[in-house]
């Protein structure tokens, strides 16, 4: 279930005003909020995130142009229509071209209003969370392994300005002191300013079905990501297997999915993408160093190992330490929406030999 479109209308008659939210609420699904004047839509503007709008021209007060000059400012990604029953208004229409996105002549025909509000909303909705961020969801089975697999990249989508979330199904009984464990995952969520859903399925049982996908599609539901990182199914761990698989499945929306290593990676496992995290490595080191109850027992916790598996997988990608990825959805431009964005990384992604 997606959001519905939240679209403001600004019409100071209220029939017209009725009839657009009745066909935006009924035929396209939408939330939508009226004023009924120029002055009343901008503190709208002001206090909530739209969609799209779409005004009249001529109210009483503030004119529709005087509102879209004074809110290019504030919402500048904003797609507007503009309503006018002055189709011949030349003047106008010329003046707006710049600032519009759209001109509709009324009466308006309900389909066409669906269609082109539906457009412009989906467009005014992908340009205000691209320019947000990207929203990242890491799933673990246990405790550290996120942070094993991706933790230099979460630091690097941190530092990016990108929305960090990370999901951990159970917390990781077999592997310590529970309590240990979950303030362990805190403590590193926290370094990342991270979101955590900390799940409580039973430690080596996790299921590839229900109710791990539920539990995936919820989180996924409530966050909206765009990008998702998870275990490999090239694993020697079942929960590991278990978490990819229901990932597959509860992310089939998501326009990016990619596969992270663990220490329990088999040899068939095949990354594709080898993302350089310079400059992230001793971010990765500190938030490993926060699940201290396990790193005298664990020697993939090493610092040394880390290090080394980092600066070999740099090899077939840029930099001097690189993690590696099966990319196994991406539909978004690579390289852009999906690498940590902006101001990151000093090195594109390289490319696996072919
Ligand atoms: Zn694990």
């Amino acid at each position: 279930m997606t959001t519905p479109f939240h679209v403001l209308v600004v019409e100071d008659d209220p029939d017209v005003a009725e009839f657009v939210k009745l066909v935006l609420v009924k035929r396209a699904g939408m939330q939508v909020d009226v004023a009924g004047n120029a002055d009343k839509a901008f503190n709208l503007l002001q206090e909530n995130e739209f969609d799209a709008m779409i005004t009249d021209i001529e109210m009483p007060g503030a004119s529709g142009l005087d509102l879209i000059a004074r809110i290019r400012g504030l919402r500048p990604l904003l797609p507007i229509v503009v309503m006018t029953a002055h189709a011949s208004v030349d003047y106008a229409i010329t003046a707006l071209r710049h600032a519009a996105d759209e001109f509709l002549t009324k009466p308006i025909a309900a389909a066409h209003l669906v269609e082109r509000m539906t457009a412009l909303a989906q467009r005014g909705r992908t340009d205000r969370l691209s320019a947000a961020g990207q929203v990242v969801l890491a799933i673990g089975a246990h405790p550290d392994d996120v942070e094993i697999g991706v933790g230099g990249l979460l630091a690097a989508h941190q530092a990016g300005g990108d929305s960090i979330v990370i999901l951990t199904m159970s917390r990781g009984d077999r592997g310590g002191d529970p309590n240990d464990r979950q303030h362990e995952s805190l403590a590193s969520a926290d370094l990342l300013g991270a979101r955590l859903f900390l799940e409580d399925l039973v430690d080596t049982r996790i299921e590839p079905a229900d109710p791990t996908v539920s539990i995936i599609e919820r989180v996924v539901a409530e966050v909206s990501p765009t990008i998702v990182y998870t275990h490999s199914s090239h694993d020697r761990h079942q929960d590991h297997r278990a978490v990819h698989q229901a990932t597959t499945v509860a992310t089939r929306r998501v326009p990016t999915v990619a596969c992270y290593q663990s220490p329990s990676a088999t040899v068939d496992f095949h990354p594709n993408r080898f993302v350089p995290i310079d400059g992230f490595t001793e971010a990765k080191i500190q938030l490993l160093a926060c699940f201290a109850s396990q790193s005298d027992v664990r020697a993939y916790l090493e610092t040394d190992f880390v290090l080394a598996t980092a600066r070999y997988w740099s090899r077939f990608g840029g930099g001097r330490s690189c993690e590696p990825l099966e990319v196994i959805r991406d539909t978004s431009v690579i390289g852009k929406a999906w690498t940590p964005s902006r101001r990151v990384p000093a090195h594109s992604p390289g490319q696996a030999p072919q």
